[in-house]
């Protein structure tokens, strides 16, 4: 993929404007809604944000576009900052409030009635829907739209003290019931709204709409480039109009770029709450969202949202990126930090019966085998060891590369083997394969045998018991926001548990919590489970980050997803 991040049209339209001179130092935001958890699509607008204030040498700022009480949380508030941090984007200064410009706002409000460009409209919400019309049938003029302005400098204050019921009234600009942008068709200002809000309380009964209050919260901040996705393209007509009417004297400029989809997803956080209320995820952190907080616990590093971000770009493009990319920025991170352990998912027991029963041999294995700073451990070997079911057949097969009759096996790390006997129990299921290994192997290969593999294995004195959360996709199709209804799209085995066991030579690492399972993919611990390592007789558990190769075609993701 092209990189068209560096030198991305917003960062050519910045250079532009400093050579100019119409900038001394930029100033960008990120301006989330306290109404829910971020996701991966708000790390690429946090990573433009960030990533031109620093490449410019000017400031960033978060603020909480705060201006709806009744979907918004402190505890919203709270990991929002949490996962700026996390990524690595910190804001300059404390963060911002849009609700610390009410009182600002209010007078705005105040200006815009008294200069006859904004009224108080008595229309109920339906009227007022039915009123504005639509892309091809122009707007009607509200009965109220020629009040004086005496009249709506009263009504709006009455408005403010309560004296209105929710819904009864709303100020409105009045700008053009005809404009063919619809947006322009008399858009709300401020609606009543009685409901405590998480900075101010109960000081305010009056709300005013993202549109109003975006613009001048940006130019109360300075904000010289106010970047935000396509959607708003109309909307910069209105965020022009309201700075053009009122006595405010910095002008920002409003960018749009598109907004990030990804496949197998969906990401509006209304969609997200949904999934979470159904209970089809735990929460917002649940490893299958692509929520930051939900990366970061299924093991996805900074490093590689950034990564992922860069790749993707900034255009004026809509499109939805494969969920391939992302996995193939974490894997290629992890692939030089992670260290390597050996875990089972479906262990079968082996008893080599070659070997004494009290013989033990501790080898010396490497921690990365291109990596030799990451040091070496112990790995015991022992009569009694396990591997992967998967690693045995039955039957040899043609071009059979598991253990099987007839095959020679390499342990990694250690000796070659074969079967000599399968131990079933009454149900015919195999519990126990008996093997001869060759001490003469050691980490050589004669020429005698032909080594179809290399497996893992783990020795029974080294076990771990271990449950392992295997994550697929949480739909089953590529594109769920395109369809109506997107629920019934949910892929039903998102989550397979599976109980193994690993090394417990295994460096527990709270810092770098990531490994490579040999053979098998990349994990991470749990959150809860990284909590409880010191609690006696408890069972780690372990998150699939990723598989170790990217999945080929759709053919093999749509069996996984079974
Ligand atoms: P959602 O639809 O997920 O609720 P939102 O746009 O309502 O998103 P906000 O909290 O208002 O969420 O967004 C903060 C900033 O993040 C906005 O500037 C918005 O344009 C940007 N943003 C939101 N979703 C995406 C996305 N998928 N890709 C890129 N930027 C996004
Ligand atoms: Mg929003």
């Amino acid at each position: 993929m092209k990189n068209t991040y560096n030198n991305n049209f917003i960062e050519k339209i910045i250079s532009k404007d400093l050579k100019n001179k119409i900038h001394k130092k930029i100033r960008t935001r990120f301006p989330p809604e306290p109404n829910g958890y971020l996701h991966i699509g708000h790390a690429k607008s946090i990573y433009l944000n960030f990533y031109l204030a620093k490449k410019f040498n000017g400031r960033f700022h978060l603020r909480f576009d705060d201006t709806n009480p009744i979907k918004e949380k402190i505890s919203y508030v709270k990991a929002i900052k949490k996962d700026l941090t996390w990524l690595g984007c910190i804001w300059d200064g404390s963060e911002k409030y849009t609700s610390r410009y009410f009182n600002y706002l209010y007078e705005y409000a105040i200006e815009l009635i008294k200069k006859g460009l904004a009224y108080v409209d008595k229309l109920k919400k339906n009227e007022i829907k039915k009123y504005r019309g639509t892309l091809i049938k122009p707007g009607t003029n509200s009965p109220y739209r020629n009040h004086t302005i005496e009249e709506n400098l009263f009504l709006f204050k009455k408005m403010k003290n309560g004296e209105f019921s929710e819904g009864n009234a709303c100020l409105r600009a009045k700008i053009d019931m005809k404009s063919s942008f619809i947006v322009m068709r008399d858009p709300i200002l401020y609606r009543i709204i009685f409901s405590n809000h998480h900075q101010t309380t109960n000081t305010w009964c009056i709300y005013p709409t993202y549109d109003f209050a975006h613009c001048i919260s940006d130019a109360i901040e300075h904000i010289t480039h106010s970047l935000c996705t396509l959607e708003f393209q109309d909307n910069r007509r209105l965020y022009n109009w309201i700075l053009d009417n009122i006595s405010i004297k910095y002008k920002p400029k409003q960018y749009e770029f598109s907004k990030l989809n990804i496949e197998y997803s969906v990401l509006s956080k209304r969609k997200l709450k949904t999934i979470i209320e159904k209970k089809i995820v735990n929460n917002w952190d649940d490893p299958r969202l692509l929520t930051i907080s939900g990366l970061k616990r299924r093991g996805y590093t900074p490093e590689s949202i950034k990564n992922f971000c860069m790749k993707i770009g900034i255009t004026k493009q809509e499109n939805s990126v494969q969920l391939s990319l992302l996995e193939s920025c974490i894997r290629s991170d992890l692939n030089v930090r992670a260290p390597r352990i050996m875990a089972i998912l479906d262990p079968i027991k082996i008893i080599i019966y070659n070997m004494n029963d009290s013989q033990k041999e501790i080898i010396t294995v490497p921690n990365h085998p291109n990596n030799k700073k990451m040091g070496n451990r112990k790995y015991i070997f022992s009569k009694e060891i396990y591997i992967d079911r998967s690693d045995f057949n039955e039957k040899k097969s043609n071009n059979n590369i598991k253990l099987s009759y007839g095959t020679f096996i390499r342990l990694r790390y250690a000796y070659v083997i074969t079967v000599t006997e399968i131990k079933k129990d009454n149900f015919g299921k195999i519990v126990c394969l008996i093997c001869k290994y060759d001490k003469n192997t050691f980490r050589k290969n004669p020429t005698k045998y032909r080594i179809s593999g290399i497996i893992h294995w783990i020795a029974k004195e080294n076990i771990l018991n271990a449950v392992f959360n295997i994550y697929k996709p949480l739909f089953r199709i590529k594109k769920p926001d395109l369809e109506k209804t997107y629920l019934p799209f949910i892929n039903e085995n998102s989550l397979v548990k599976k109980n193994g066991i690993v090394e417990k030579s295994i460096i527990f690492n709270s810092k770098n919590n990531f490994y490579q399972f040999e053979r098998v993919g990349y994990f991470c611990i749990d959150k809860d489970s990284l909590d409880k390592l010191n609690v006696k007789n408890h069972i780690i558990t372990f998150n699939r980050i990723v598989t170790l190769k990217e999945r080929k075609n759709n053919k093999l993701l749509k069996k996984q997803q079974r």
